[in-house]
């Protein structure tokens, strides 16, 4: 085990809370003095936490459904008929597959797909670039590793709810996670009609049991050494950066789990006056009436509004050259 500060003043489960604003409101705001105050929130900051979910993966250009999942899962719907799972990734994975070889023909096919196999980098480079010289931090509920793969530091990221390159114990009977990702492109190679090998399917080395895929879908997801470590670092900046000029740079978060993020942030916005937050997001940036001047919410297609946001840094920064 690692060695715990004393000094922590913040913790995740601390952070978390599930309270919903009373006052939200869709800023009038015109779009381009929105990106100009955003900017200018940011210039101004030593610290941005970014929180990401679903909607930066999507705006990224990350697809789940439609005309790719036809393309690339013709096989299962052939298999399995197209309703109502097979439909795009999210639901196919709630499948009730007749057997591990089957559900494990699947699952290494998506884990690739949505994971190690993913790369839509562009659009977090031109974030990550317009950033430099911030001190950073992700926060993160996507499973998929897209920062990580777009530079930024892995000791900057904590991704709270699993990875789609890790597998865990089904029943989460001892609190360690296995890099499968060679697991799963063998299963990709020798996958026949819709199932692996029996030899290939992965069996929990402490109970003897079915393995799962290490994302938080109950409570038997298991937050393993590295899951506590992000967790750590993640305390200690949160605890640094509260008291410091600080922007909380909020992108593609809805109302699916707004406990994690989009609430936490809001928290800390309206109880620390040098701390502001950026709220990017499709059609769901409302912001609470109350944080004033101090959030910002941008409902817009967010590939466009990163990028008019990290030109208009990236101006600024040529004016003072
Ligand atoms: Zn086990």
């Amino acid at each position: 085990m690692f060695n715990r500060s004393t000094k922590i003043i913040a913790r995740f489960s601390d952070f978390l809370t599930g309270e919903y604003a009373r006052d939200y409101i869709n800023q009038e705001t015109p779009y381009d003095k929105q990106i100009e105050q955003a900017a200018a929130l940011i210039r101004e900051a030593d610290y941005v936490l970014i929180g990401a979910g679903a909607g930066m993966s999507t705006a990224a250009g990350a697809e789940y459904g439609g005309k790719f999942f036809e393309e690339h899962f013709a096989e299962f719907q052939k298999l399995y008929g197209k309703g109502p799972y097979m439909q795009d990734m999210y639901s196919a994975g709630f499948y009730p597959f007749p057997d591990q070889e089957s559900k494990w023909g699947y699952w290494s096919h998506q884990a690739l797909l949505a994971g190690a196999d993913l790369d839509v980098t562009p659009l977090h480079r031109t974030l990550l670039e317009a950033l430099k010289g911030k001190k950073l931090f992700l926060l993160s509920t996507n499973a998929d590793h897209q920062f990580e793969k777009a530079g930024l530091p892995a000791e900057r990221i904590f991704q709270t709810q699993g990875s789609y390159n890790l597998i865990q114990c089904k029943r989460g009977c001892h609190p360690k996670t296995y890099n499968a990702v060679e697991l799963f492109r063998q299963m990709e190679r020798e996958r026949k009609d819709g199932r692996i090998p029996s030899e290939l399917v992965p069996k929990c080395p402490v109970c003897g049991g079915d393995m799962e895929m290490n994302l938080r879908v109950d409570n038997y997801f298991v937050e393993d050494d590295d899951w506590h470590a992000a967790e750590e670092r993640f305390s200690r900046f949160l605890s640094e950066c509260k008291d410091k000029k600080t922007v909380l740079l909020e992108l593609g978060v809805g109302f699916n789990t707004p406990m994690i993020i989009r609430f936490p942030f809001e928290k800390l916005t309206r109880e620390h006056e040098n701390v502001s937050l950026v709220r990017l997001s499709r059609s769901k940036a409302m912001v609470p009436a109350s944080l004033g001047e101090r959030a910002v919410g941008i409902n817009a297609d967010m590939a466009q509004s990163i990028t008019d946001i990290a030109a208009r840094l990236h101006d600024t920064e040529k004016n003072n050259q």
